[in-house]
């Protein structure tokens, strides 16, 4: 049984008021509240186990490495991954997503060569492939979400031609909530013999994943929408990818051994993981996927399923309120305007009076804002410890904002 009041009580913050009211922490797309587990884990890893990685021979560096290490089995576990070895520590998904375009994209294309996108990327997802096309002309490929925010799979499949060398998608959109079906392009991507790069910043985070079932060939994730730490963050990469990968970084912990006329570089995913990582970060990051696991993917996708169903009735009866994405089966991620009436920061800033944490702007998503000719919009996204009233809370928010603004 989910029980999302003692699942709260595990979330520090969220018994703290704003503006005098209790918070409503409706901001889990930005980023995620850590649970207790995850505060004293970091503080015990700096009170009592700290120490550089995989350098020293002592007692406390050993200790840090097993923890530090330990978490590449936990990534592993939580993504579905058949071998620990196929995950690479980064900072996040932003640096994960480079770490493919430098590394493994930049050697392998030439001008004219194609990226297939869809127009729901998020920045992280759309810039390093913009510098395959500044540098080497690249042409990248958009495909259009319908004006409920759906994404046709067979539209993306279509989109791969001779010319495509990788197909890099969202799992879910950051802004409308919007599921993929990325297992559907992965399979028929891998059959025309293109890899598939998965953003998971925001799909691993609201669904079970099994990177072997979806059949992607790279699944980055950012620790700190998963309840872990801010710089925290890991990339799954198939095998067989990992192993046409060129170093990305160079430094320390790639290399094997370094003189004066070369290099012997370390073996993947080390290969990968240069200078002293985000250490008490990823230890952090593990601990938060073992919460996640104890209390369960699938219970934490049911419970929010629940409420995107229930948030999704009640946005939709203000009739005056603009919503971006509508598509069966979304996420609890909804963006709205009140067109004409007031800007996306004036209608956070109301509803941030009232307790009500939610984001404006364009999300880091200029094309789909393009698309569905707005500059800004406010979203609210939900997370594992929301509630029903907190929905009740917003929605009573917005009504308040009508009065002002409408
Ligand atoms: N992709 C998506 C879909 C995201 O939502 C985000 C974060 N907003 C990112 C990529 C980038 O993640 P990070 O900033 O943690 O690297």
């Amino acid at each position: 049984m989910y029980d999302v009041e003692k699942i709260r009580a595990d979330f520090p913050i969220l018994s703290r008021e704003v503006n005098g009211k209790p918070l409503v922490y409706l901001d889990n797309g930005a980023s995620a509240q850590k649970p207790k587990c995850v505060i004293e884990a970091v503080t015990r890893a700096y009170s009592q186990e700290y120490s550089n990685v995989h350098r020293g021979l002592h007692y406390l560096s050993n200790l840090a490495t097993e923890k530090y290490e330990a978490v590449r089995g936990i990534v592993a576990k939580f993504l579905g991954a058949a071998d620990e070895n196929e995950i690479v520590f980064t900072s996040g998904t932003t640096e994960g997503i480079n770490l493919v375009s430098y590394a493994w994209a930049a050697p392998r294309m030439q001008a004219g060569d194609e990226i297939v996108l869809s127009v729901m990327e998020h920045h992280a997802n759309i810039v390093p492939w913009h510098f395959l096309r500044e540098r080497l002309g690249v042409v990248l490929k958009w495909v259009d979400c319908d004006a409920t925010g759906a994404l046709d799979p067979q539209a993306v499949i279509d989109a791969v031609g001779p010319k495509t060398k990788l197909v890099a998608i969202t799992h879910v959109s950051n802004v409308l909530g919007t599921v993929v079906d990325v297992k559907t392009i992965c399979h028929a991507a891998r059959a025309k013999g293109v890899p598939v790069l998965v953003d998971g910043s925001q799909g691993a985070v609201h669904m079970p994943v099994d990177v072997e079932d979806l059949g992607c060939d790279f699944y980055p994730i950012t620790g700190h929408k998963l309840y872990g730490p801010s710089g925290s963050g890991a990339i799954y990469i198939r095998k067989e990818r990992m192993d046409e990968m060129r170093p990305f970084l160079g430094g320390g912990d790639m290399i094997k051994e370094v003189s004066r006329d070369e290099v012997i570089y370390n073996d993947p995913p080390m290969k990968f993981e240069a200078g002293t990582p985000g250490i008490v970060q990823q230890i952090g990051m593990g601990v938060a996927l073992e919460y996640l696991m104890d209390l369960g993917m699938d219970k934490i996708a049911a419970h929010e399923a629940e409420l995107a169903a229930y948030a999704g009735e009640r946005l939709k009866g203000l009739n005056w309120l603009g919503l971006q994405g509508t598509a069966p089966g979304k996420a609890a991620i909804f963006s709205f305007t009140m067109e004409g009436a007031a800007h996306a920061h004036d209608l956070s800033t109301i509803l941030d009076k009232k307790g009500v944490a939610v984001r404006a702007g364009h999300h880091c998503a200029g094309p789909l804002m393009e698309q569905f000719g707005v500059t800004a919009t406010c979203r609210a996204s939900f997370g594992l410890y929301n509630t029903r009233e907190e929905v009740d809370t917003l929605i009573e928010a917005l009504e308040l904002a009508h009065q002002l603004f409408g």
